[in-house]
């Protein structure tokens, strides 16, 4: 990390030097107590279940000499070369500091938000890019007020662009980001259902994700999905910024004209500038193919040339436990337990519906955070898992309605069953589990579906 100096962070966080010295220069900063060191800052957050505050003292004896605090809590060490500095708020503060911090690099920053699909498009975006400059990315999901900070203090000189996820369950969250982060280039992937709960419409969620281009000038541009019918609105309405839309229309500034998914990835063409060009992406459905568009427009913006972007996407991996396809002796395991929403069931049944000769079996576990539309959008799940899975099995409580909804649309009930826990589906499992099965495994982060895809990985 660059060095700041102690007297620019009480100027950006309007704070309060306690003790120590003005002049000191902080070269890291942490908000765990156990990864401190001399030069660094000790940032106590508080939580609903903690407050860091409670760890000063083990900063301290790990060597800390620069601690931040609120003004609700008192400490002091009796050493000279200690420096403590009161702020209002340590969160509000991390992300005043990121702030401060950012703007001594200027460069080229992205930032990627949406319902479904964020992490997923951002590493798309950050193979695309770093085929030719040398890009931060957001590690993993640290897309809140807490990882976007400590993704932007892992900024150096070498860095020539920076691509970050702004995650968001409620309208205000986006704004405080793309305040820190002041991007460039913002892409949104989709307007699903997550967290509809706090959001009250799917209008909403377009609002709060809208909340990305707050700042924007005429210099910003704004890339989406125009097949997302939220999204699309935005072609007729008269925007202070510039606006690059792809999606499968041609009335796009790239759209995609025919596609072939294969066993390592999907071959796809696309119009691009009128020109037809082809390119690969190492991953499967669809909706990569999605991911794959806002990259390379994305890619486009930022100055890369075709050939450029097309290699770039050949680096893609998919992340861990996102539709990795497992191949063990015996079954072949979709392993999508890291997340879901209704988007990305779907996204993942069709998957599941390519494979023509084996049993697919799906096991879906509950999607969180629904509120009301948690019936009927399990439901709608169900409907879609039809002719895409020949067993479903279901897991948690609301996810009862997606075997609902698939008898609905005429499923057959013996080949639905539902769990209340992952253990009674691996009993389960272990009964009827058939060689050459197909399994796709997915759910909210909270069902844990991994302890399933686990069982299967070992069981012969
Ligand atoms: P989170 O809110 O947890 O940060 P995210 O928006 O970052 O999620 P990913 O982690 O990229 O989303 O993907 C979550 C799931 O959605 C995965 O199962 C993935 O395969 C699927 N997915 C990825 N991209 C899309 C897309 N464009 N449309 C629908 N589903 C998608
Ligand atoms: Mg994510």
């Amino acid at each position: 990390m660059k060095a700041i100096n102690i007297s620019e962070i009480i100027d950006n966080t309007k704070g309060k030097l306690i003790q120590g010295n003005k002049e000191a220069l902080i070269k890291s900063i942490s908000i765990n107590s156990k990864s401190v060191d001399e030069e660094g800052l000790f940032i106590p957050l508080i939580g609903e279940k903690f407050d860091a505050h409670d760890f000063v003292n083990d900063a301290y004896k790990n060597g800390c000499k620069t601690f931040l605090k609120d003004k609700n809590h008192d400490f002091n060490f009796n050493s000279e070369d200690i420096n403590i500095i009161e702020v209002e708020d340590t969160t509000k503060a991390l992300g005043d500091i990121a702030r401060l911090y950012k703007e001594k690099f200027l460069i080229n920053y992205v930032a990627v938000t949406g319902s479904t699909g964020k992490t997923t498009t951002k590493d798309m975006i950050y193979s695309v890019l770093s085929s030719e400059y040398n890009t931060l990315k957001t590690e993993g999901n640290f897309n809140n007020h807490i990882g976007l900070p400590l993704t932007i203090f892992k900024l150096k000189d070498e860095h020539q662009c920076a691509i970050l996820e702004m995650g968001m369950s409620s309208f205000g969250e986006i704004e405080y980001l793309s305040n820190i982060v002041n991007h460039k280039i913002a892409v949104i992937s989709n307007i699903g259902l997550s967290h509809i709960e706090n959001l009250g419409s799917q209008e909403g969620i377009l609002k709060a994700k809208l909340e990305i281009t707050k700042n924007f000038t005429k210099d910003n541009t704004l890339i989406i999905n125009a097949d997302d019918e939220h999204l699309k609105t935005l072609k007729n309405k008269e925007l202070n910024y510039k606006l690059k839309t792809f999606g499968f229309e041609k009335d796009n500034d790239l759209y995609c004209v025919e596609y072939k998914m294969n066993e390592t990835g999907i071959d796809f063409e696309c119009i691009v500038h009128n020109q037809k060009e082809e390119f690969f992406i190492p991953a499967r459905g669809k909706h990569n193919i999605y991911n794959a568009m806002a990259a390379i427009l994305t890619g486009i913006e930022l100055g890369l040339n075709i050939n450029q972007i097309k290699k770039g996407l050949l680096n893609f991996r998919n992340g861990k436990m996102r539709l990795d396809i497992l191949k063990t002796d015996t079954f072949e395991i979709i392993n999508d337990a890291y997340n879901a929403s209704p988007d990305s069931m779907k996204a993942a049944l069709d998957i599941l519906g390519e494979y023509k000769q084996n049993r697919k079996i799906s096991i879906l576990g509950d999607m969180l955070e629904m509120g009301e539309y948690a019936e009927s959008g399990h439901e709608l799940v169900g409907e879609y898992a039809v002719g895409n899975s020949d067993l479903i099995i279901t897991v948690g409580k609301d996810s009862k309605h997606i075997g609902n909804g698939a008898m609905k649309k005429g499923f057959d009930q013996k080949n639905t069953i539902h769990f209340n826990s992952n253990e009674q589906v691996i009993d389960y499992l272990k009964n009827i589990l058939e060689k050459d099965d197909v399994v796709l495994i997915k759910g909210s982060r909270g069902m844990r579906m991994e302890e399933i895809v686990n069982f299967l990985n070992d069981y012969k």
